[in-house]
This record gives C-alpha cells, sequence and structure tokens, in this order.
C-alpha cells in the first residue's frame, strides 16, 4: 500500500517525541538504547511473538509482571539502571537479534506477497468499534474487539494490505472487582496514551493530523493515532482536542458509552472520520470492510468521494462504489442492530445529505426496511447491507440466521437466496498457545507452522505420541493451577478477607484432576449457570473422591445486565461453599490476560449459550492449540467442527423455544460429564495414561486447531471476498465509473416499470425424463436483456443449493411490446408442482439480488397440459 501525501514519520523520530517526559538530556549511546527498545515496544508484535518475553523481563521483572506493557517498564527505568542494561552484553545481544527479527518479518513478502502480489487488491481498509490486542491498548470489550484484534495479527502474519480505522477511547472498557457481597462493580481506568504503544501522525506542515467531521452546528476535529501490529497500521481517531468544545471533546470517551445519540455521533467518526483519514493518508484502498455495522457510513463517505471526483452523483457514486464494500454481520437476532429513531437520524441526516447534494429522505431510507415509512428507525446494518454488495456472516449456522435476519430487504426471495454468505471466525493461534504447545507445535512443524497451508500441520500433530501429549496437557494444567492461585490470591486480599483463607489458597485447586473451564460475557442467552442447574449433582462430580473435578469460573456482565450479574454472585457464592471451596473457583476480571491463562490450562471448555444465539463464538477456539477439548452447545462455530472424535455435543442440532428446554440441557450436561467425560478422563493404563482422551486431544488438535484459525479465515477473506470485491471494483470505476453509470441507469429503469412486467399462459408438458415449461412474459418498457427468465424450486435438503434454472426466449409474441415465449425444459423426478417460473433482474455486471431484488413469481395455476 503507497502512501503518498500525509506520510506520517517512521517510528524513528517519532519515539523521543514519546519518551520526552521520561528520559531527558541522555547521553547518545543510551538515547540510541532508548530508541531501539523503543522500537520493539510499541510494535504489537511483541503480544504474540513472544521471542521479546525475556527481554522485557531482564529490563525489570517486576515491572513487567504488573504492567505487561514493555512501554511502561521502558518509561520506568532509571539511568542507572539502563546504563547496567546498556553494559550488559548478553542484554544487547537478545535485543539486536529481536531488531533483526523484527526487521526480517516486516520486510519478507509474506503469503499474500508470494501468491498475490500481482493481484488487484491493493489494499483493503478494516473498520472496527473496538481492536483487542491486549492489555497495553485496551480498546476492546468482548469478543467482536478480540476477533478484530486476532484478524489484524493474522493478516500482518500472512503479509495482507490492510490498514485498520478505529477509536482511540479514554476509558476502554471496565475492569470488573467483586465486592463483599460478591457483586461485580465496575472500576473504568483512564487510558493515557502517553503510556500505550501508540504515535500521533503529524500532517505534512509538521502540525497534528486531524479529520473534520461536520455536526449539526459545528465541525469537529479529530485527531490520529497510530498503531503498528508487525506490518499493519491501525489509525486511531480522537476527539479529545482542547479545540473542540467540551461535549465533543467526548465523543471518543468511553467505548458503547453515553446515549443514543452519542452512539450515533462515534459511528459518524468511526464511518465518515474513517474515510476522510484514508484520503488523508492517500491510502490506496479497493475494498473497505466492516467489521459489524457500526461503520456503515464509511460507504456513504466512500461515495461521495467519488462524486466528487468523477462528477457523477452521489447514486452513481454508489453503484461505482458498492462492489468494494464488504459488510461482516455479527449478530444473531435482528435487535442486536444499532438502530437511531427518526428525529435523530433526520438532524444528522439532513446536513448530511446536503453534503451528498440527495434528498434527506432518499438517504435515510437506505436504513429503513421499507423506506416509505417514515417512522422506522434508522438500521446501520440495512444501510450496510444496501451499500456494500456483500454480506458475511461468520459461521456456516449464523449465514443461516443471518438470511432470515436480511429475508425483510428481499421481499419474496426464497430464505435460501438472500444474499449472505460466511467465513467462520477463527483465532490468532500464536496469540492463545502456552509454551508448551509452542514448544510441541514447534518441534512437529516448525516455527512459520501458521504461515503456510494447514494440511502439513495435521499430519504432523498425528503423529505425535501419547506420552508427549498427556505430559503436555500435564505441565499447562499446573501452570493454570499456579496461576490462578496468585489471581485468587490477589481477589482475597483485596476483600481483605483473613490471612487464614489467604493462607489457604495453595490448598485450592489440584494440578492432577480434570479441569472445566467456563469463562464467557455472563448475560441470559450463554445460559452461564446452566451447570449450577442441580448444584447437589454437580457438587458430586467435584467431590467424587476417585474421580474429582474441578472448575474454573470467570466472566463480566454489562453494567446494566442485573441478571448477568445476579449469574456471577451465584457462582462466586458457590465457589465460597466450604466444602468445595477447593474445587471451585471464579476469577475476577476476565480479559485477554486471563482468557489466555485459562484455554492454555484446562482440559474441557464448557460453552452453554442457547441456540442460534452464539453467532460464532471463539473462546473454544481458543483451547484448540492447547489440547484442551470442547463441550459445546451445536451453535455457532461447534455446529460445524463436532464430530464424535474431537469432543461433546450438547443439544440436538436444532432451535427450542420451550422453557423445559433448559432443563433437559442441563441434564445431558450432567450426563454427558458423569458418563463420559470424567471416566473417559480417569481410565487410565498401565504406564497411567488415559489412551482414549489422548486420541481424543490429538484429534481436536490436529483436525480443528489449523481449521479454525485467523490465518485460514483472513485467506478465506482474501480469496473469496476480498478479491472479487477488488475486481468489481475496479470494473465499476474505470473511466470515471462508466459502468456504474450504466448501472443506475439499468436499475432506473428497471425500477420505474417493474410494475408492468406480468406473466400468463403457463403450459407444463410432461418428457420422458422431467418437465417442460412454457410461458408468456410481458416487459413492457423493460428490455429482455435487462431481466432473466427463470424456473425455481427449493431445495429439498435444508442448506443446500436450490434448483434455479434460466429459461430461453422461444418465439416474440406478435403485436407486443418485449412480449415473449419462454421455454424451459428440467431433468428431474421431482413433481412438477415443485417449479415455479419467476422473472428477475440480470445484469452481467450486477450482483443479484444484492444491488436489485424486484423478483415476480408465476402465481396462477400449474396444470398439466
Ligand atoms: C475470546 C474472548 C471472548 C469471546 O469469546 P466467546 O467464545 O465469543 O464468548 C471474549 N472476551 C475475551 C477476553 C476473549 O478472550
Amino acid at each position: 500500500m503507497n502512501t503518498n501525501s500525509e506520510r506520517n514519520s517512521r517510528e524513528p523520530m517519532t519515539i523521543p517525541l514519546l519518551m520526552i517526559h521520561y528520559h531527558q538530556d541522555l547521553p547518545s549511546d543510551l538515547v540510541l538504547l532508548v530508541e531501539q527498545i523503543a522500537e520493539l515496544a510499541i510494535d504489537l508484535r511483541w503480544t504474540w511473538s513472544h521471542a521479546g518475553d525475556t527481554v522485557w523481563k531482564a529490563m525489570d521483572p517486576v515491572l513487567w509482571e504488573q504492567s505487561e506493557n514493555p512501554l511502561v517498564v521502558l518509561q520506568n527505568l532509571s539511568r542507572e539502571r539502563l546504563e547496567e542494561l546498556n553494559r550488559n552484553a548478553q542484554f544487547k545481544h537478545h535485543l539486536n537479534n529481536l531488531s533483526e527479527a523484527r526487521s526480517t518479518y516486516c520486510n519478507s513478502c509474506g503469503w499474500f506477497g508470494e501468491v498475490y502480489a500481482d493481484s488487484p487488491l491493493k489494499g483493503v481498509a478494516y473498520f472496527s468499534m473496538e481492536f483487542g490486542l491486549g492489555q497495553a491498548l485496551p480498546l476492546y470489550a468482548g469478543g467482536l474487539g478480540v476477533l478484530a484484534g486476532d484478524y489484524l495479527k493474522a493478516a500482518s502474519d500472512l503479509a495482507v494490505p490492510v490498514t485498520a480505522i478505529g477509536l482511540l477511547y479514554q476509558e476502554g472498557y471496565f475492569r470488573q472487582i467483586l465486592d463483599e457481597t460478591l457483586w461485580q462493580q465496575e472500576v473504568y481506568p483512564y487510558n493515557d496514551s502517553s503510556t500505550m504503544p501508540l504515535w500521533p501522525v503529524l500532517a505534512r506542515n509538521g502540525t497534528w493530523l486531524s479529520i473534520p467531521i461536520e455536526l449539526p452546528g459545528r465541525t469537529v476535529r479529530l485527531h490520529v493515532w497510530e498503531v503498528r501490529v508487525g506490518r499493519i497500521r491501525l489509525f486511531l481517531l480522537d476527539s479529545n482536542d482542547p479545540l473542540n468544545s467540551p461535549l465533543d471533546r467526548g465523543i471518543t470517551s468511553k467505548l458503547y458509552g453515553g446515549g443514543e445519540e452519542m452512539r450515533l455521533v462515534q459511528e459518524i467518526a468511526l464511518g465518515i472520520g474513517g474515510w476522510r483519514l484514508i484520503q488523508a493518508l492517500g491510502l490506496e484502498v479497493d475494498v473497505c470492510h466492516l467489521n459489524e455495522g457500526h461503520a456503515a457510513f464509511v460507504t456513504l463517505e466512500r461515495a461521495r468521494c467519488f462524486k466528487e471526483k468523477n462528477q457523477v452523483d452521489f447514486w452513481q457514486a454508489l453503484w461505482a462504489t458498492r462492489p468494494g464494500n464488504l459488510f461482516t454481520t455479527h449478530t444473531p437476532v435482528a435487535a442486536g442492530f444499532d438502530s437511531f429513531p427518526r428525529d435523530l437520524i433526520t438532524k444528522y441526516g439532513v446536513i448530511y445529505a446536503k453534503t451528498l447534494d440527495v434528498a434527506p429522505e432518499k438517504l435515510i431510507a437506505l436504513g429503513r426496511r421499507n423506506g416509505k415509512d417514515s417512522d422506522e428507525p434508522f438500521n446501520m446494518a440495512y444501510l450496510a447491507a444496501r451499500t456494500c454488495a456483500r454480506v458475511n456472516g461468520v459461521s456456516r449456522l449464523h449465514r443461516t440466521v443471518s438470511q432470515g435476519i436480511f429475508q425483510s430487504l428481499y421481499p419474496s426471495w426464497p430464505q435460501c437466496e438472500v444474499p449472505v454468505t460466511y467465513v467462520t471466525n477463527g483465532v490468532h493461534v500464536p496469540s492463545w498457545d502456552s509454551p508448551w504447545a509452542d514448544e510441541i507445535w514447534t518441534r512437529s512443524c516448525g516455527k512459520d507452522r501458521w504461515l503456510s497451508s494447514e494440511n502439513s500441520l495435521t499430519v504432523a500433530i498425528e503423529s505425535l505420541d501419547d506420552e508427549v501429549l498427556w505430559d503436555f496437557c500435564g505441565q499447562e494444567r499446573a501452570d493454570l493451577v499456579r496461576r490462578a492461585r496468585q489471581r485468587l490470591r490477589r481477589q482475597f486480599e483485596h476483600r481483605a478477607l483473613t490471612t487464614d483463607t489467604v493462607q489457604q489458597v495453595d490448598q485450592i485447586l489440584d494440578p492432577n484432576i480434570l479441569t472445566l473451564g467456563f469463562a464467557r460475557r455472563f448475560t441470559a442467552y450463554k445460559r452461564p449457570n446452566l451447570l449450577l442447574h442441580d448444584p447437589e449433582r454437580l457438587i458430586n462430580l467435584l467431590l467424587n473422591p476417585e474421580k474429582p473435578v474441578q472448575i474454573v469460573v470467570a466472566g463480566k456482565a454489562h453494567p446494566n445486565d442485573t441478571e448477568g450479574k445476579r449469574f456471577i454472585q451465584q457462582w462466586a457464592n458457590f465457589a465460597e461453599r466450604q466444602e468445595i471451596r477447593k474445587r471451585v473457583v471464579f476469577l475476577e476480571d476476565y480479559d485477554i490476560a486471563l482468557a489466555q491463562e485459562m484455554v492454555q490450562g484446562i482440559d474441557v471448555w464448557i460453552n452453554t449459550p442457547l441456540r442460534p444465539w452464539e453467532a460464532s463464538g471463539t473462546s473454544g477456539m481458543k483451547v484448540l492449540v492447547n489440547g484442551g477439548l470442547n463441550l459445546s452447545e451445536l451453535d455457532g462455530w461447534w455446529a460445524e467442527a463436532h464430530t464424535p472424535d474431537v469432543g461433546w455435543a450438547l443439544g440436538d442440532g436444532k432451535t427450542h423455544h420451550e422453557p423445559e428446554w433448559n432443563h433437559i440441557e442441563a441434564e445431558q450436561l450432567y450426563r454427558l460429564l458423569e458418563e463420559e467425560i470424567v471416566p473417559m478422563f480417569y481410565n487410565r493404563d498401565a504406564a497411567g495414561i488415559p489412551r482414549a482422551w489422548v486420541a481424543k486431544v490429538r484429534a481436536s488438535m490436529s483436525t480443528l486447531a489449523p481449521q479454525f484459525s485467523t490465518n485460514r479465515m483472513v485467506r478465506e477473506y482474501v480469496e473469496k471476498l476480498y478479491m472479487p470485491a477488488a475486481i468489481g471494483f475496479h470494473n465499476r470505476i474505470a473511466q470515471g465509473g462508466k459502468i456504474g453509470k450504466k448501472l443506475h441507469r439499468w436499475n432506473e429503469q428497471l425500477v420505474q416499470f417493474w410494475n408492468d412486467v406480468h406473466l400468463s399462459n403457463l403450459s407444463i408438458f410432461e418428457e420422458s425424463e422431467g418437465w417442460t415449461y412454457e410461458i408468456q412474459a410481458y416487459f413492457g418498457e423493460i428490455s429482455p436483456e435487462s431481466v432473466e427468465m427463470q424456473i425455481y424450486a427449493d431445495p429439498i435438503e435444508p442448506d443446500t443449493a436450490p434448483v434455479c434454472l434460466k429459461m430461453h426466449q422461444h418465439a416474440r409474441i406478435p403485436g407486443t411490446v418485449n412480449g415473449y415465449v419462454y421455454k424451459g425444459n428440467i431433468n428431474t423426478t421431482r413433481p412438477y408442482t415443485d417449479f415455479t417460473p419467476r422473472v428477475v433482474a440480470c445484469h452481467h455486471d450486477a450482483l443479484i439480488p444484492a444491488e436489485n431484488n424486484l423478483i415476480l413469481w408465476w402465481s396462477g395455476d400449474k396444470v398439466l397440459s
């Protein structure tokens, strides 16, 4: 990706700026040292390339442990310590190796460079409200942000030309502590940009680059920060500028904070500000990828820029740019989308419509199911679906669910044809693997294993022997137990529990017993209390003298979710019961760091969402590389990953609404644990190894870990969605958007005259192997080249393709304008009543029905001639 206009300086120049408060008047050799460390510390690649960990630790083990942020460690080193380090040959050697490895990494061409260097895909802009890249940059709330972070890391590893855009919040998200009544309290630490791995982006004239956005009555300036994620740059917009009004300074103060209006303004900042930033940086972008609908305004601003440059109107510009826009939806229910009431959207829409030179009602109609209903709220996901040519869900099941959600935008289309595809989520494996896992995967598959194809990994892991695998599971479990006790000790001290209790911490948990893990957002649909359905039955499992079980639980509830907080309290109370204290722990403040500790050490990861509410789920994928097994509802990713040899399934693969279903699944959960999981874990041979268990671990690691990685996911995005998007986009914008203009005209014509299209005189003839359909079609002012006559039949099996056959023009009907007889012959054993003729829009360059949803079905009788 090339940058020509407002190119910000590279790190070396900006590092002294970051350091300025800390290390003044250093001798030049120490300046060099500080610069070298800072260059490594501000590249978030250290969050997954653990090669640096020993260096950070060597600088100051206590500070490193406390902050988990090498920049903070560096800022707190005394001059004496810097001098010591500068004299330490081993330290310097290690540091030089790191710098060299980093530059080799950043300068190699990577997977994308090898395979797609000459492709039309030159740049992807990735927009997200949140990015979970680690504790050093806490700009995330949960799964969506963690996914965005993992995506960036994998895009870096694969050298895909991605630039990411987000917002810099002064308060990323809350930290959780439990009070004496075990009720969740939220703490909002302030993000201090000077201790975060980011630096200001400068404009050409040397001032801090700022991006203007117009809001009612004023223009707001958004400052720009840059974050380095290996090869990828993440830019963050920040309204906290003294030149903005106090209210506007707060636009980016809190992730998902404030009311409806604040959310709308944040989304304007991300979408409209985000695209202006791309322009200001002079980045070449062919594909805009919207991670959730929050950023949907970007598509409007992108069209506006195209309009200005090419002297076309807004609608022509939208037709030209739409194929370059991709929308990933993460929501399993329509209520999960952001939507804004009429008055609010009108207040902001009117100003922006003027900029676009379109009527406000027409602009606002883009976010409504029924554009003519002026009371309908403005829905960001509808806007995204209308302005992005491609939409994808995040698992196979979620695709089907999303087709149902977006069905209303495609009236009269069968649900299976609603244009939503899917790319199943993954996790960035090097961010989640334990040191033990890293070691055995490296031994079997090499250091760069996540950069190549998956098949070789499967084969290599399959050949690992039982002893090695079982030993590795044990080491990881012991690590988890050690770390969980550390956390518990801090929790107990914080709650000022008696010294006795604090001292008992070392008796809590046991490194040799079956360890279950449950960590997620505590909210009703995740059913975090399903395991507590029958506490006595759970206690029996935990306290079984020969086959004991222990559980590690963690998770936050949304600050306004009282029910979620009650679930937490229920678990925390349970964990305090004297008889099971050793076997159950609730760890506070679930975040990326705690998630890493848990997924690396547990034996079985439990996931109990109410199907189909888990769009994908990713925490269960994080245990795969570490030899953990999944026991999960057949929902999200597990619905496509589960086979009996890799884990356990809850539910029957169907959606249930009846209230007693929770009871049935709780029963199933206990039975699986009692009858299968616990016995299998403790069924040891003479060498002390549970062979059947280890076989499952091997199968899960070798087949699932590579498949549910972000490397697979990012490659799939590139090949399935970005490539066609880039090709489609370049096609449409060529020659000032010639094809875009043509499509716009074609569409207008169809919309205007569609009501005149009608069908008559269907005849059906029996053939030796099927049926022939013959029908008269009258298109009026619409040219027959603009439409297609088809015969359609629903799929017999769900999730398979429907039958759709193009009919051919057989004869012109004399005395008509565009009246024709169409014929189609179908080889089939299905009855003729299964098939129905229909007319749909058709254009070589358009995506149907994504870009034009007109359809007319034969609605008369079907009788055999
Ligand atoms: C992975 C992760 C999530 C998402 O997990 P789900 O399976 O979607 O619940 C949420 N929060 C943190 C901190 C994570 O690491």
